[in-house]
């Protein structure tokens, strides 16, 4: 898969825009850009170091450029890499890119850059997964998530994990040069510790993975609740826009609504739905259905119910129809401007959170936002601790929670060494495959294709 001709691509997004930047990476990056360069000899210039000039096709002047050069190994891809700052147009682009494909650079295939910075040794896989996670960061969260990643947070973890690992298999293979005379160079209790120790790490990381992907999708949040208890109301105050449409008419909220709420730097996805009445007409009972498959695929629940309307006993009797194991349920008490303030109080289900506000008059939303990332992500965030995000990630770790529970059987009913050694190898592969130790070319073209071209 390495190759060593120099690839082209641009690197900013298709369109007009200001600038647009080419970038070239090979070994002949900087001569292949000199061939096209009037201005200074670019193949006698330093690294870091930025150069206005012109590109020119024989005698047609193409664009005023300025070129940024940095010579390997100091650069992304550890090879030669020149960036062209051109205007941004779209023809100026297409001609400067033919012409430099003209003078002997291909054109580089997705992801291209990224993989030879991987290939090179800038960064190992899970960063370089981390670089498309980075560009597609939407949220602080995400953000700060795939920023992590990038700078090594889960590759850290895992390398600790990885060497111990391979400690044991090194000792364990040097019992098998010694086995006719039986003795033990890897400690079972302590080979036991440690298995026990990275699956608790291992079990830790995987379990992220709910959040981690969470904060990289947004959390969907489903408002649920009668028709008229002020759903649209409440999406509407959330959002601070008149996006879905008000109205006092039961069951106008036909279809389901979708918009991003952003909450400390988290993104919910806020799904407003019809009602969950017993739906009349037609058209309400797919709004119904609707509801009830949007509710199974939430990750946080809120009920939202009409505080001057409803007996204690409909609530609770929506509450049980709503809940779901394992989904955090938010129950809201809507039109508290309506109700004396201490006229209502509720005995709910364990589980369950309360609130109550008002979504006409605005009043305690900040409140509900609060409670609403409390229950979401609480304090997993600033805890600070490494996060999986990435599904190629999880199942490699499943593997090899797999691998070391076949290892740990072999400690506790004794197998040979030679078996233990095997077993603990292919733990270490799969450790391996998540931070690019072990990579077949089906893996990495798999990674790598799913990056744009130019990154
Ligand atoms: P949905 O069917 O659940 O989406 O309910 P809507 O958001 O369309 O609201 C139904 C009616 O209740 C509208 O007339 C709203 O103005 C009213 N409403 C919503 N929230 C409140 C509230 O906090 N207090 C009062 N007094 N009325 C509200």
């Amino acid at each position: 898969m390495t190759a060593d001709h120099t690839i082209v691509a641009l690197s900013t997004p298709t369109g007009i825009g200001a600038i647009g930047v080419i970038r070239l990476s090979g070994k002949d990056a900087i001569h292949i850009a000199n061939a096209v360069f009037a201005g200074k000899d670019l193949t006698k210039q330093e690294s870091h170091t930025l150069h206005f000039g012109l590109i020119k096709d024989g005698d047609v002047v193409i664009d005023e450029v300025v070129v940024s050069l940095f010579v390997a190994p100091k650069s992304y891809t550890k090879e030669n890499v020149v960036e062209i700052s051109c205007h941004g147009s779209n023809f100026i682009i297409q001609q400067i890119i033919s012409l430099l494909i003209r003078k002997g650079a291909h054109a580089a295939k997705p992801g291209e850059f990224t993989l030879r910075a991987f290939l090179n040794g800038s960064l190992d896989l899970s960063q370089a997964e981390a670089v498309a996670d980075l560009i597609a960061s939407d949220s602080q969260a995400a953000h700060q998530v795939a920023m992590n990643q990038l700078r090594g947070g889960f590759s850290n973890e895992l390398n600790e994990l990885r060497e111990q690992l391979i400690h044991f298999a090194s000792m364990i293979e040097l019992e098998l040069d010694f086995a006719e005379e039986d003795v033990e160079f890897a400690n079972r209790d302590q080979l036991q510790a440690l298995i026990t120790r990275i699956k608790v790490v291992i079990s830790k990381l995987i379990r992220s993975f709910e959040l981690g992907n969470v904060i990289k999708q947004g959390i969907n949040t489903v408002i649920a609740g009668r028709p008229n208890a002020g759903k649209s109301t409440l999406l509407n105050a959330l959002l601070n826009e008149e996006r879905a449409i008000v109205s006092s008419i039961a069951g106008t909220t036909r279809d389901t609504i979708e918009e991003l709420l952003n909450i400390n730097g988290i993104n919910f996805r806020m799904i407003d739905t019809a009602g969950i009445r017993e739906a009349q007409d037609a058209i309400e009972v797919i709004g119904v259905e609707k509801t009830m498959e949007k509710i199974s695929q939430s990750a946080l629940l809120v009920y939202l119910f009409d505080a001057a309307e409803l007996s204690v006993s409909e609530i609770l009797s929506d509450i049980a129809r709503l809940q779901k194991p394992g989904v955090p349920f938010v129950a809201v008490a809507n039109k508290m401007d309506l109700v004396a303030q201490d006229a209502f109080s509720l005995a709910l289900p364990e589980g369950v959170q309360f609130i109550s506000i008002s979504a006409k008059e605005k009043s305690h939303i900040e409140d509900l936002k609060d409670l609403l990332y409390e229950v979401a992500v609480g304090d997993q965030l600033t805890e600070n601790h490494t996060m999986v995000t990435n599904i190629r990630h999880v199942e490699a770790l499943q593997r090899t929670q797999e691998a070391l529970a076949q290892v740990e059987q072999g400690v506790v009913n004794p197998v040979t060494s030679d078996f233990l050694a095997m077993d603990i190898k292919q733990a270490l592969h799969y450790l391996g495959e998540i931070t690019g130790q072990v990579t077949t070319d089906d893996l990495l073209e798999n990674i790598f294709s799913k990056f744009c071209i130019g990154k």
